[in-house]
């Protein structure tokens, strides 16, 4: 009798059509997923993204099983579950008398590297539900001095053909980022995301989770994530036909007690499975196409999807299993404790981080302009500073997660992914939200016990890094006009920056 091999399927790869599938044999093979503590709480991950992955992985094996697959669950709570992915495939591979493994290639160095370890012939096939390939990708880099997203981006735009006017840009211009940079009016109204009342398979996960990991970061209820890809496209119509059209003037805007604006809300379907990059992207084009969305808006939207996605991954593979532990400002200042809910004095830290607790999502500027912009400036624990990214929110995996924190934020990588530091002062923030307004600071005091500390630290972090930063042609000009000030007045401001780091240290509420 020919053995049977056991299909490894991971809690983000939840498509049909994943490669490990698409060679398996369903009279043969068995598939097999594993609920399994050790990737529930290999850092303290945010309940809600616990509750999506389970209740997705749920369906997705009931699913598999309508089509005729054998399916081999682990849940949580079963007794013979070893709590591990290399366990459970042990543990199977006794049970069903296999000795091949073949699984798509896992998104993160730990898991490749635990695959690659395991005592038995495991195939590891690319996961080719991405545009770009790694290999493309480090084809791309090769011998480049500096690896800029907008040189890959355009690559791949011919390459997929998306907004193109035969070999050139649709519109005549490849990126129309400068139109997508206002601020929301304050009569306008973003449309709600759909949001899904918990079936039966979800309540029961929501159960397990509240029962099991109580003590992490981030409120469970009420969760209204898709969990299913019937769900997931019904989210991607609702932004295609409500939302889309204004996505790109307010992608950078900021609104308390708006957390989604007009984004999509659709990373966490698209980092499972339960979307695919490419239908996004056709979607999106269609719409602008029909005259349903301006060019300005859908541009953005691919870009961030055929570009960054894409750019951010190629970088994780590119750079190596090292990547999340580069410190090249050598930063090291602990995580404040109010990134975990504690309080603090600024409404704008207090704003993203409350909603990150209450719905494990911040969009991208949220991201960084605000907690990665204040980790920068305060000089945090890049490694500490990443595990916080991929701890608490619903889309974070570490081959997206790691290139956006320690790359694109912290700078960690010494500019690999970021041309210069992505930090500012207070007037960005005010500029983009209204978050200042009613702040126990004042975003336009510069010095004082009242000033911004987005202010002070803005200024310390660009004196502490003259060495490094001062002839970086895109910074020079603010070396200069730094060094133009009275004397007098840096030594004040930096004064500042040095006592508020203090009070920061010694555990005071700031
Ligand atoms: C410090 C930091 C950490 C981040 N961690 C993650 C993460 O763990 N997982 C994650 O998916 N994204 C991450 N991002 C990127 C981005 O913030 C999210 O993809 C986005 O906020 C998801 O919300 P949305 O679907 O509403 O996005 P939209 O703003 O509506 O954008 C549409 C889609 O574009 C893609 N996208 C946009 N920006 C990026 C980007 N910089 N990198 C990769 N894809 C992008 C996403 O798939 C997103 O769904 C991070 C950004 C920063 C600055
Ligand atoms: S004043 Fe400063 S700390 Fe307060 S909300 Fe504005 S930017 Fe944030």
């Amino acid at each position: 009798m020919v053995k049977p091999r056991l299909i490894l399927v991971l809690g983000d790869q939840l498509c049909a059509e994943i490669s490990s599938l698409r060679i398996a044999e369903k009279e043969r093979d068995v598939v097999i997923m594993a609920e399994v503590m050790a990737e529930a709480t290999y850092v303290s991950h945010h309940p809600q993204k616990i509750a999506l992955v389970l209740a997705a992985m749920r369906k997705f094996a009931v699913a598999l099983r309508e089509d005729g697959w054998t399916v081999a669950y682990s849940k949580l709570d079963d007794e013979a579950n070893t709590g591990s992915i290399p366990g459970e495939i042990v543990r199977h591979a006794s049970e069903f008398e296999a000795d091949e493994i073949i699984a798509t290639t896992p998104g993160e160095w730990r898991l490749i590297a635990a695959l690659n370890d395991l005592p038995l012939v495991v195939r590891q096939l690319p996961d080719d539900r991405f545009v770009t390939s790694p290999k493309e990708f480090a084809n791309w880099a090769e011998g480049r001095k500096e690896l800029r997203m907008e040189w890959f981006y355009r690559q791949v735009r011919r390459k997929t053909g998306l907004l193109m006017e035969g070999n050139a840009p649709a519109g005549g211009k490849w990126n129309y980022d400068s139109q997508n940079r206002k601020p929301v009016p304050e009569d306008a109204r973003p449309p709600k995301p759909p949001s899904f009342q918990p079936d039966a398979v979800v309540g029961d996960v929501l159960d397990r989770v509240e029962d099991r990991f109580a003590e992490h970061f981030g409120e469970l209820y009420p969760f209204k994530f898709a969990t299913d890809r019937e769900q997931a496209l019904e989210v991607l119509d609702h932004f295609i036909t409500h939302t889309l059209a204004r996505f790109g003037d307010y992608q950078d805007a900021m609104v308390a007690g708006e957390p989604w604006l007009w984004h999509a809300v659709i990373s966490p379907y698209l980092n499972i499975g339960l979307l695919q990059p490419m239908e996004v992207c056709r979607r999106a084009e269609e719409a602008w196409r029909a005259g349903v969305a301006p060019l300005n808006a859908v541009e953005g939207l691919i870009r961030q999807i055929i570009g960054w996605r894409e750019y951010v991954r190629g970088i994780y593979f590119f750079e190596g299993p090292d990547y999340t532990s580069r410190n090249a400002l050598d930063h090291s200042r602990p995580l404040p404790a109010f990134f975990w809910g504690d309080e603090t004095h600024m409404s704008c830290v207090s704003e993203v981080v409350g909603q990150t607790r209450n719905h494990a999502y911040a969009h991208h500027i949220q991201r960084l302009m605000i907690t990665g912009n204040f980790a920068l400036l305060a000089g945090l624990d890049p490694r500490a500073v990443h595990h916080w990214y991929l701890s608490v929110y619903v889309d974070a995996f570490e081959w997206v997660e790691a290139p956006n924190t320690i790359g694109m934020s912290q700078y960690a990588d010494g500019g690999v992914v970021a041309s210069k530091p992505y930090v500012s002062s207070g007037n960005y923030i005010s500029k983009m939200s209204d978050y200042c307004t009613g702040c126990h600071y004042d975003v336009r005091a510069k010095t004082g016990a009242r000033a911004c500390p987005f202010n002070l630290l803005y200024w310390h972090f660009i004196e502490r890094n003259r060495d490094r930063f001062q002839h970086n042609p895109r910074m020079a000009v603010i070396y200069r006009g730094w060094d133009k000030r009275d004397a007098g007045q840096r030594k004040a401001v930096l004064g500042d920056a040095t006592d508020w780091l203090g009070r920061l240290d010694s555990g005071e509420t700031v």
